[in-house]
């Protein structure tokens, strides 16, 4: 077989229902494209049929490539992995359950063909829960500040990378990542799309709010060392504040006397610095972790087995 142009990369956990009818829609638009491709599917441990039907898909189908996991190591490992197998001069990063129309593919070639590195992009009318979409709001703007990147939309998985690109990320060997943001450090030309945006079609979300709040934490502390740095400024903020009420107090006592009065306001303001400390040692005692992490040097994902790479 030719060496694919495309690669197609898609994670996939418990998402049996849907395979099928991803395949039967992302393929003629593959065949439509006129190039050679391939699809890299991860099976990232799951627990229903999801891997039989890919086993199945990649006997039958020559592009296809199947890497199966020995466990659950999470979306971004998973296209990790499938990164390091690809071969396209153009890898595509897709979601299983059709919430990104696979018909969108071409568009964003076409994108990549005008010169752009990595092509982001932006979904149109998304279909997600009220809350979804504003915890993501929050998370792109302070993302963007923190990073000082600029990106609409961290949370659309629909993306397009320049073998370039797939090169430098494969390069890299944190183990908690973010794909889209460890890709957006490496692009000197990064453009977006409008793309539609569906609902998931069967199964449900695999990110749970905890899940989200973890991985938006590891979104903030893996890119940026700011939030330490903001501890740093409130930290100076307070102290010259605390002085400022010290001289004040000073002052008063000549010319009022000493007070006693307000003490519970005293402690109302205690609180809130003691939440606030609690708060900058959980910060720092993320960034411990993520070191910790990575001194282990555990490997960040084991592969059980591959299917439909045997002819390379
Ligand atoms: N996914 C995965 N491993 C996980 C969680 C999710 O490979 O541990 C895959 C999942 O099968 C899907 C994609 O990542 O293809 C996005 O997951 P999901 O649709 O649940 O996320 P959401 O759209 O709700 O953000
Ligand atoms: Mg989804």
């Amino acid at each position: 077989m030719q060496t694919p142009y495309l690669s197609i990369v898609i994670p996939v956990y418990n998402e049996e229902a849907n395979l099928r009818p991803l395949f039967d829609r992302l393929y003629p638009v593959m065949l439509g494209t006129g190039r050679p491709f391939e699809i890299i599917f991860t099976d990232d441990g799951s627990r229903d049929r999801s891997l039989a039907i890919l086993k199945d898909l990649a006997s039958n189908q020559p592009e296809v490539r199947v890497v199966e996991f020995n466990g659950n190591f999470g979306q971004h490992m998973a296209i990790l992995a499938a990164f390091e197998m690809s071969r396209g001069e153009i890898v595509v990063t897709l979601d299983a359950d059709l919430q990104n129309p696979p018909e969108e593919i071409p568009k964003l070639v076409r994108k990549m063909e005008e010169g752009c590195d990595v092509v982001g992009s932006i979904r149109q009318k998304r279909q997600d829960t009220l809350f979804r979409r504003v915890a993501s709001r929050i998370v792109n703007i302070t993302t963007n500040k923190i990073t000082g990147m600029q990106m609409s939309d961290y949370g659309c998985m629909l993306r397009a990378y320049n073998r370039n690109i797939v090169d430098n990320i494969n390069r890299c060997r944190e183990t908690t990542t973010f794909i889209p943001a460890l890709a957006q450090t490496f692009a000197a030309n990064p453009c977006e799309v409008e793309v539609v945006h569906a609902e998931r079609a069967e199964g449900e979300s695999k990110y749970s709010l905890y899940r989200l709040i973890r991985l938006n934490f590891d979104l903030m502390t893996g890119f940026s060392v700011v939030p330490l740095q903001l501890f740093a400024l409130l930290g100076i903020f307070t102290s010259v504040l605390s002085l400022v009420f010290a001289l004040f107090l000073l002052i008063r006592r000549f010319i009022v006397g000493a007070e006693v009065e307000g003490v519970f306001t005293l402690f109302a303001i205690l609180f809130f610095f003691i939440g606030i400390i609690i708060l900058g040692i959980g910060i720092v005692g993320e960034y411990v972790g993520r070191i910790y992490q990575e001194v282990r040097k555990r490997p960040r994902f084991v592969v059980r087995r591959t299917y439909g790479f045997e002819e390379q």
